[in-house]
């Protein structure tokens, strides 16, 4: 930064970026200048080194960017991984003796800008030629996603043909409220400080907590989070529109392909290394990593480094501690503290701005819930399942579009069929693969009078079947000869969600740190929420544009909080589609409501709408129908 320039451009001309260059290092854009510009080799980056601790997607997404943008050697990179495989949440594979498992399926969207910027220079699995990013919307376009059936209820009927979010006008304040609230004013707050019951139970609730899984309990500044960051898909929510889907299972269709790129580069993999601790030095507000302690194949052994290695750290998976069952043992509840998360604790200790881990481990109980990986084998579930979906999963094509609450559910189930086969491997014409998810593990089910935790994977086979509306009396054989059901136990799924204070989450680089950088989730990033693969790669992309001095910018979270089309749209699909002509504007006693509203309409008719009808505020309000028109006489 240079007498008001950075990168060649102005401090007048980056109005909202000077402060990101300032306090961080890097700066933002939106627009095809920068993102379709070759980055140069950074300065002196082949005698600079990098180690990544952790293979997850934004420990892989960070070695890429090191690659492709700085022009890091990818034999100065190393990669530890604590597991046998990369991959981390992202995960899929065939346990010998148990079966197909995935802890979970990833939603994305168009708009998970520094994912798509990075997959368009990936090979996908299918053809070396076709980039991910190619592969990937050539499928969604071809094979569009939509749900047939959102939400079921009677043992598969469906719950919400008419897809309406039914909100009244004191629901629909109260999510204003939330969404256009200061950071500030949300930290260690809950969302039922701030919801009622008007709002708990409304559709829209129902979608938006079974779509990301949060409960009553969780932060209101993540929910905020997400109503911003997804307000341009509030109309998909209930029919999963919005959505796009990968071909296969994550593990297949992103991870593989990424390390592969990686490994073709150079870049070193050390699996079974587990990385325990990152010691630092300081000097004034300098904080420089110098050791890490790392064991491999249970071998202890350190590694010493200077500031021209830069270290990258995945803190706190929320996948650490699953525990698999099996078709007849139900999962261990563990919640000792190991991994990622002790590792991270053993970082925080070092200084405040490292964050605070003990805070997110707390109550397991807020962050825990349950997944199944249920393979049918029988083709008998698939008429239940086609009577639901209205789709064969045996066609290769979209099947339930996302998941399928079930209304009426003691755990308050899900369940989802991706696109099949789901698996390389897989005969899809004699295994579907069905993913299941229990929000709320400690209550009993409806079928099955048990807690789903407490579930093996044959008992939470039978629940699913009853939901599903196969007949009683075929639930228990079709369950243990037809179904082979691998539950998932995860105590920390949604450690994003707990109602964090300032400061848990450290910045992806704190200040004055010189050569090391917080990934994922748990690290702070400005308008992106947690529990999405974006975000980690996101934190991937900030902190190697921050230590190498990329000279591109880097994608902007995408603003359709701060575009009027959408956040007008929402305020009409909020209401189901109905104009804000009648929304209650003032709030006033019983007796006064006929003529408040009368004198409303007046005002709106005769002097507002004519006003802004002669205006472009006007086309774009009718384009969008957030106003009924017909009363206006424009002259
Ligand atoms: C069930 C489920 C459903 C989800 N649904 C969606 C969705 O619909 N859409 C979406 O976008 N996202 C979704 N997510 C979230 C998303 O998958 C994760 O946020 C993301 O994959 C996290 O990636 P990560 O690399 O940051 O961390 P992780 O995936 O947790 O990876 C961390 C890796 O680092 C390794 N590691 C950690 N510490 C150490 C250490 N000290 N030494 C060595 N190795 C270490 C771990 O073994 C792991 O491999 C979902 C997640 C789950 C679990």
């Amino acid at each position: 930064m240079d007498n008001g320039f950075y990168n060649g451009l102005e401090r007048k001309n980056l109005i909202f970026n000077w402060h990101d260059i300032e306090e961080q290092g890097f700066y933002h854009s939106n627009g095809n200048y920068e993102s379709g510009c070759t980055t140069v080799p950074a300065e002196d980056i082949e005698n600079k080194h990098a180690i990544v601790i952790g293979s997850g997607i934004a420990g892989l997404a960070a070695a890429c960017f090191l690659v492709r943008d700085a022009k890091m050697p990818g034999k100065n990179i190393t990669v530890y991984e604590a597991r046998s495989v990369s991959g981390g949440s992202c995960d899929g594979m065939f346990i010998p003796g148990k079966g197909y498992v995935i802890s979970g399926g990833r939603e994305m969207d168009d708009h998970f800008e520094c994912m798509w910027d990075l997959f368009k220079d990936i090979p996908s699995c299918d053809d070396k030629n076709v980039s991910i990013l190619d592969a990937y919307k050539r499928l969604n376009e071809a094979d569009p996603n939509f749900s047939n059936c959102r939400v079921s209820e009677k043992r598969g009927q469906n719950a919400a043909p008419d897809k309406k979010f039914n909100m009244s006008d004191k629901a629909q304040m109260e999510v204003l409220k939330v969404m256009l609230m200061k950071n500030d004013d949300l930290y260690g707050k809950s969302i039922d400080q701030f919801f009622t019951d008007e709002t708990f139970n409304s559709n829209f609730w129902y979608y938006f907590k079974t779509m990301f899984a949060f409960k009553n309990e969780h932060s209101a500044l993540e929910v905020k989070l997400y109503l911003q960051r997804f307000i341009h898909h509030l109309e998909g929510f209930t029919d999963l529109s919005s959505l796009r889907f990968c071909k296969y299972n994550n593990y297949d269709s992103i991870i593989l392909p990424m390390e592969n790129w990686l490994k073709d580069h150079g870049v070193n993999f050390v699996y079974h290394a587990m990385v325990t601790n990152v010691l630092f030095t300081k000097e004034g507000n300098k904080k420089t990593a110098t050791k890490v302690e790392v064991t491999i194949e249970g071998k202890e052994t350190s590694v010493d480094i200077d500031e021209n290695t830069f270290v990258f750290f995945t803190n706190g998976s929320n996948t650490a501690n699953i525990k698999l069952g099996d078709h007849h043992t139900a999962p261990e509840w563990d919640t000792s503290v190991y991994g990622s998360w002790k590792t991270w604790q053993n970082i925080a200790k070092q200084d405040p701005s490292f964050g605070n881990p003990d805070e997110l481990l707390a109550d397991p109980e807020i962050t825990q819930w349950e997944s199944a990986t249920l393979t049918t084998m029988d083709n008998e579930i698939l008429k239940y399942i086609t009577n639901i979906t209205g789709r064969d999963p045996r066609d290769g094509k979209v099947v339930t579009g996302g998941i399928v609450t079930i209304k009426d559910s003691g755990w308050v189930m899900s369940w989802t069929i991706n696109r099949q086969k789901h698996f390389l491997d897989q005969d899809t014409e004699k295994n579907t693969i069905v993913w299941i998810y229990g929000l709320y593990t400690s209550n009993v089910g409806n079928y099955v009078k048990k807690r789903m935790r407490d579930c093996t994977g044959e008992e939470i086979a039978k629940e699913w079947l009853y939901h599903i509306g196969c007949p009683i009396e075929k639930i228990d054989e079709l369950a243990a000869k037809g179904c082979n059901c691998i539950p998932c136990m995860m105590p920390r799924v949604t450690t994003y969600f707990v109602s964090r204070s300032k400061g848990t989450y450290p910045e992806v680089v704190p200040a004055g740190v010189t050569n090391f950088a917080f990934l994922g989730n748990h690290a702070n990033v400005e308008r992106d929420c947690s529990f999405t693969t974006e975000k980690s790669i996101r934190s991937a992309m900030m902190a190697v544009y921050k230590f190498a001095k990329v000279n591109r910018a880097i994608p902007e979270v995408y603003g359709s909080i701060y575009d009027i089309r959408w956040v007008l749209k929402a305020f009409v699909d909020m209401r189901d589609g109905k104009p804000l002509n009648d929304t209650k504007m003032f709030e006033v006693p019983s007796f006064l409501e006929k003529p408040v509203a009368m004198g409303q309409k007046l005002l709106l008719d005769k002097v507002i709408l004519p006003a802004v009808d002669k205006t472009d505020i006007g086309v774009l309000l009718r384009r969008l129908k957030v106003f009924d028109f017909s009363g206006v006489k424009t002259k």
